[in-house]
């Protein structure tokens, strides 16, 4: 869902991955991650609820955004993003709980008092004022003298890297273009809190990145407090300080993209984020859990419940092919049968079967495999695999993670 378009209205304007994999990810997530020093937030949301007749669309919302933080709320369609992110803008009502700006209470302040740059999904530029007055726009005539004002605008265009286009109309630029003046008016009257509501949605997945990454890096530069609403979770992952991921209206987790990742705190994470492969499992005795009802794994550190059913978890990528199993505890070994296989580049995607007697095949899991495209050579129709123990997750009845 798209916010209205109040801007058409001028009045209202204004930790290493335990395998060793993923240095990339790592990289990005150890230039995000500041938060030793405990500063105030720029924003507090706080037990906010908003029910719609009889649907409550968001339950129990608590978050902060700290200074020069980017934050990006992800979730599938209908989770309550867009609605959250308007309460924040002040365009829709919460019928319980505060929005706290620098410390001010701004839950019944009107939009346009409070000093949030908004982007939408659909660039929503005035098309009939050019680039330079549409960045303009929110530069009041009694704070910006004319020279400030246009001082403002070119260093906006050159931000953007779009210093020519001043005097050109949104319908002749392109979407990338659009939207990047877009970013340029929401930012141009320094507001206190930038939001972009699905700002790339629209854009082709080149332009995505570009933007994407103008995005990031002018947020940086101003040291902005930034929250994007966005379904897409690799853009989320890959621009985001802390992402909060968001089910029918209540926070599953806020955390780094690497926690998110590697460390999600329910199965709903775990599904939602990148791909995982699921087995049942049952606890018949203390620390050990029996899988499927032909596997048995120890986990000595976990205070698992005698007669409680857990869910294991497992990345595709965790998985190893291997010639035979070790005595050794700290791996769960599986045999399997190769029921199809995807490119996807540098690596490879195998769709498996696990081989258990006593199984009817219609309940016999599908697990998908993850494997650099060089090893490919080791894929046979049948074969064994194997998962650390470390790189399993196991949820309980309530899709908690244990671990
Ligand atoms: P999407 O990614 O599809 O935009 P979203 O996570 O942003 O979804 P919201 O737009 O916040 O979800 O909507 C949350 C729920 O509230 C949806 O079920 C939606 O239909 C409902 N909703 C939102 N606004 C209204 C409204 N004004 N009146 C009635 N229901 C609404």
């Amino acid at each position: 869902m798209q916010i209205p378009t109040p801007l058409q209205s001028p009045s209202l304007l204004e930790q290493q991955h335990p395998s060793g994999s993923g240095a990339g990810h790592l990289l990005s997530t150890l230039k995000t991650y500041k938060y030793a020093e405990n500063r105030a937030p720029v924003l507090e949301v706080m037990d906010i609820q908003k029910r719609f007749d009889q649907f409550q669309a968001l339950n129990h919302i608590n978050l902060d955004v700290q200074a020069g933080e980017f934050v990006s709320f992800l979730g599938p369609s209908g989770c309550g993003k867009t609605t959250l992110l308007r309460i924040i803008a002040g365009l829709e009502q919460p019928d319980y709980g505060k929005v706290i700006k620098k410390g001010v209470d701004i839950t019944r302040q009107q939009a346009e008092k409070r000093r949030c740059g908004i982007v939408f999904q659909n660039y929503a530029l005035f098309p009939n004022l050019t680039v330079k007055e549409n960045i303009a726009f929110g530069l009041s005539k009694n704070q910006w003298s004319s020279a400030e004002r246009d001082e403002r605008v070119h260093l906006l265009l050159d931000l953007i890297e779009l210093p020519d286009i001043a005097g050109k109309y949104p319908n002749q630029l392109s979407g990338g273009q659009q939207q990047r003046v877009a970013l340029a008016r929401a930012i141009a009257p320094k507001p206190d809190v930038l939001l972009l509501d699905e700002p790339l949605s629209a854009l082709d997945a080149q332009v995505r990145l570009n933007v994407r990454q103008k995005i990031r890096s002018i947020q940086q530069q101003f040291d902005l407090p930034t929250i994007m609403v966005t379904h897409d979770q690799e853009e989320a992952l890959s621009i985001s300080d802390r992402v909060v991921v968001m089910n029918h209206g209540v926070i599953e987790q806020i955390d780094s993209p690497h926690n998110i990742y590697y460390k999600p705190q329910t199965s709903f994470v775990a599904r939602f984020i990148g791909s995982m492969n699921f087995l049942d499992a049952v606890c018949q005795q203390p620390h050990q859990l029996d899988i499927l009802g032909s596997m048995s794994l120890n986990f000595p550190q976990q205070n698992l419940q005698v007669g409680q059913h857990y869910t294991l978890g497992f990345r595709p990528e965790s998985v190893m092919i291997v010639e035979e199993a070790a005595a050794d505890e700290q791996f769960l070994y599986m045999p399997v049968q190769v029921k199809s296989s995807e490119f996807l580049g540098a690596k490879r995607r195998l769709f498996c079967e696990i081989e258990l007697e006593n199984m009817p095949s219609a309940d016999v899991p599908t697990l998908q495999i993850e494997i650099e495209n060089a090893q490919s050579a080791q894929i046979q129709t049948q074969m064994l695999i194997r998962v650390a123990h470390p790189l399993i997750h196991i949820f309980d009845e309530q899709g908690r993670a244990l671990c």
